[in-house]
């Protein structure tokens, strides 16, 4: 056993690290649960490390969000970039001097190389590789440049890269335990030299996350499967380092009811959906923990595919339940299905418990509170006789499901065929746009320009879905104050409803 080095007397802790590069996504929370359980359990610490080196994908607003989204949930952590703690900081953009110093012993123990190709001469590497029908990887080149070469390449200034020196000779595997799993294998002709800093001195993924789980003393690695492909890059640069290594848990990934890995195109990603959507955070919370099993009876997997009905009472448990009884020896591997239907009757199950107090509460904290009220006024004083008319005129920002009938949104020059298409394209275009009026009104204009759709029937189009109807208060406002995940996932589902509507009709 390749990590058979004792981590159990150390006090555990474990962390979630997720990146900050949009909505937080139900993943996060579902790993981040789970983790906290792990750590509450065994009196350990659960840590919040904010993963933020890939600067392209940044997004400002995320990680603000990604702390809101966790509390209200209830999941809470001990260390964090916005509590501190002792192993700080947790920001990774704040700890680059710290992985700049270990590349550098890396350099010099040898188990790391530079690489000083262009990105011009690797991606015609790729291309030669892509053409022979070869897995497009790094060859390796200069992995064994003499000093004097290398020296000669720093003199002329040229850029480099910090590569991993995938061990060559024996063993040419490299093996590490799951916990769930047991022994996993790899074997080092499938191992990439990975590219550990690139040329802006960043590091990457995988050298930011080994050198902090380590420096944070983290026992217990719990992450979602798809990293697994991952840790014998990990697992090589412990030894490396001359690092015990961690315990690895890898989480059965979440699953559309298709089976397919959860996507946005078939489900709400965003836990801001959800809060907005006006799940309640019990709910939430109770639904993660039946992702996975892990608490005792726990559901099987044709109880999930049942019809709300026949759901069993026994799947309705709290988070301090989860914390007393939650069991990671009960974890399931199959894909935990993701199931709108299942998480809504668990919905509906804790509105029902809600004293009318506690159910007044909780339509005045959401989507009655009044900052979303003070919002939504502005956009109708102007446009109505009586009081009684808000209602008529703002119900699409209070109800869930909205379908305009095609006499509504097709517009008269156009067929059903072009009218979804083009409904697609704007889906796109609204997924990539900052959701400020600004941003959103000139990416909607151009892309009417370029697929010839005149402004009015383009935003036509839009208030149609939004809102059901072609009468309505400002569009772009009003999907300003309904907000991104919500609005998204109202065209989203228009588009699968119209496109089953179709089907049935052939
Ligand atoms: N930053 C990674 C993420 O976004 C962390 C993966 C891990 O837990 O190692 O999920």
């Amino acid at each position: 056993m390749t990590n058979s080095t004792s981590t159990t007397e150390a006090p555990i802790r474990v962390r979630i690290a997720p990146s900050p590069t949009g909505d937080p996504h139900v993943g996060t929370a579902y790993i981040g649960l789970i983790n906290y359980l792990y750590a509450r359990q065994r009196n350990g610490k659960f840590v919040l490390r904010i993963e933020d080196t890939d600067r392209a994908r940044f997004v400002a607003t995320s990680e603000q969000e990604i702390f809101n989204s966790l509390r209200w949930l209830g999941l809470t952590w001990d260390e964090g970039p916005d509590l501190g703690g002792p192993y700080g900081p947790y920001r990774q953009s704040e700890r680059t001097e710290i992985y700049r110093e270990h590349v550098e012993l890396l350099l010099t123990n040898g188990t790391a190389y530079r690489s000083f190709e262009t990105p011009e001469e690797l991606e015609a590497l790729r291309q030669r590789q892509i053409a022979a029908k070869l897995p497009p990887r790094y060859d390796g080149a200069h992995r064994e440049l003499s000093q004097a070469q290398i020296d000669a390449y720093l003199a002329e200034g040229r850029a480099y890269t910090v590569r991993l020196k995938v061990p060559a000779g024996d063993p040419a595997f490299t093996e590490f335990r799951d916990e769930l799993r047991g022994v996993i294998r790899f074997e080092h002709s499938n191992v990439d030299d990975q590219v550990l800093m690139k040329s802006d001195g960043f590091p990457t993924y995988h050298l930011a996350n080994v050198v902090d789980d380590h420096l944070m003393r983290i026992t217990d690695v719990i992450r979602a499967e798809e990293w697994i492909s991952s840790t014998p890059k990990h697992v090589l640069l412990y030894k490396a380092f001359g690092w015990e290594i961690p315990r690895f848990w890898h989480m059965p990934l979440l699953r559309n009811l298709d089976k397919s890995k959860i996507s946005k195109r078939k489900n709400p990603v965003s836990l801001i959906y959800y809060r907005q959507a006006g799940f309640l955070p019990e709910a939430m919370i109770n639904f993660l923990g039946l992702m996975g099993g892990g608490m005792p009876a726990p559901t099987t997997e044709s109880t999930l595919a049942q019809p709300a009905a026949k759901q069993s009472e026994t799947d309705i448990f709290t988070l301090p339940d989860m914390v007393a009884r939650f069991d990671v020896k009960n974890i399931r591997l199959g894909g935990p299905v993701f199931d709108l239907t299942k998480l809504k009757w668990l919905n509906g199950e804790y509105i029902r418990a809600l004293t009318p107090e506690s159910f007044y509460a909780a339509l005045r904290e959401t989507i009655l509170s009044d900052a979303y009220l003070q919002q939504i006024a502005p956009l109708v004083q102007t446009r109505i006789e009586t009081l009684g008319e808000f209602g008529n005129l703002t119900h699409f920002l209070f109800a869930d499901d909205i379908m305009p009938p095609a006499e509504v949104f097709v517009p008269k020059k156009s067929t059903p065929e072009e009218t979804l298409a083009f409904a697609a394209e704007q889906l796109t275009v609204l997924e990539a746009t900052d959701w400020t009026h600004e941003a959103l009104e000139p990416a909607l204009k151009k892309l009417g320009e370029e697929k010839q759709w005149s402004v009015k029937e383009n935003f036509m189009l839009l208030r149609a879905i939004l809102t059901g109807s072609t009468m309505s208060p400002p569009l772009l406002e009003s999907m300003v104050v309904f907000g991104k995940s919500r609005t998204l996932d109202r065209v989203r589902r228009f588009l699968e409803t119209q496109k089953k509507l179709a089907q049935t009709k052939k």
